[in-house]
């Protein structure tokens, strides 16, 4: 069964190609029925999205994806029904933006002891306004022949040990979830098969998570291998989590998945969306 809800993408306000109007209607192509937008640390195409949402009949939730340093590795939180508004959070994610305008003065830099020139203007010009983040220096390079596509330049480029990697420190993961929580959301570890933790600090994580009142973990995303849903959905269960996916699309043809193409949670798998009211009476399962 295919899934018709998707609670994780992006726009051009973070790091992805659609605008926020151009990625709901393409949602709405592929036959999504609920869907939240969760750029990296901002919220500004949320109302637009709605709109667009409205226009189709589709059901939409505010969404957000906060970065976050925990033990100097950065975990990737999502905030689902998140209140745009709530000034902590606004203020937290201005913040967390405030630190990709360093950041990326410092990835530029590195990138030019290597001989890669204008990394700075030819990210920026890829952000086109949105928050500045790898992926479009990702872009830069791929522009200027160093690697052929998204995939192979965070082989090459842009990572721990790699040309063009500053490590950075984003919000804690108290604050991400205070935001969260504080704003009437709840929050999401986002593609926990990602991390490279280990199964001691994975359980810490989850430990750590639960504590601070987190409610659910993606356990089908566009980055997960099939076998992966299994293993999260065992945690999820094992530390009573409620199981949530997503596509995390960028674009056609940027890494991981189309829309609307992710299967149904496995049947163990309690749905973040279980008491949702934008989700009650929605078909959410197709063949
Ligand atoms: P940033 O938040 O600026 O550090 O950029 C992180 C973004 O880069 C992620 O959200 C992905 O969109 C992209 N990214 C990171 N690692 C990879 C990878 N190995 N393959 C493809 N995209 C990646
Ligand atoms: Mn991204
Ligand atoms: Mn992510
Ligand atoms: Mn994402």
């Amino acid at each position: 069964m295919r899934s018709l809800i998707d609670l994780h993408c992006h726009s051009t306000v973070s790091d992805g190609v659609l605008t926020p109007t151009e990625l709901v209607n393409h949602a709405a192509e592929k036959g999504i029925r609920v869907l939240a937008l969760t750029d990296h640390d901002d919220v500004a195409g949320l109302a637009e999205a709605r709109s667009v949402a409205d226009k189709h009949g589709m059901n939409f939730i505010n969404g957000v994806e906060i970065s976050v340093t925990w033990r100097r590795r950065t975990l990737h939180i999502v905030g689902l029904k998140i209140n745009p508004e709530y000034p902590p959070l606004a203020e937290g994610l201005a913040a967390i933006r405030a630190g990709r305008h360093t950041r990326a003065e410092l990835i530029a830099a590195s990138l030019e002891k290597i001989g890669v020139h204008g990394a700075l203007e030819g990210a920026y010009h890829y952000s086109k306004g949105g928050i500045i983040s790898r992926t479009h220096f990702a872009r830069y390079l791929i522009e200027k022949g160093y690697a052929k596509d998204t995939k192979a330049v965070f082989k090459h480029y842009l990572v721990k040990g790699k040309p063009g990697y500053h490590e950075h420190q984003w919000a804690s993961l108290e604050d991400a979830m205070s935001w969260i929580i504080g704003s009437g959301g709840v929050a999401v570890i986002a593609h926990p098969g990602r991390y490279d933790l280990g199964r001691v600090t994975m359980y810490e994580l989850m430990h750590e998570f639960k504590t601070l009142g987190g409610t659910a973990i993606e356990v089908v995303t566009g980055s997960h291998t099939v076998d992966q849903y299994q293993t999260f959905a065992k945690l999820a269960h094992q530390f009573e989590f409620g199981s949530s996916m997503g596509s995390d699309y960028h674009g056609k043809g940027q890494t991981y998945i189309e829309m609307g193409r992710l299967p149904s949670l496995p049947s163990s798998c309690v749905p973040v969306w279980r008491d949702w009211q934008e989700v009650e009476n929605v078909e959410l399962e197709v063949h």
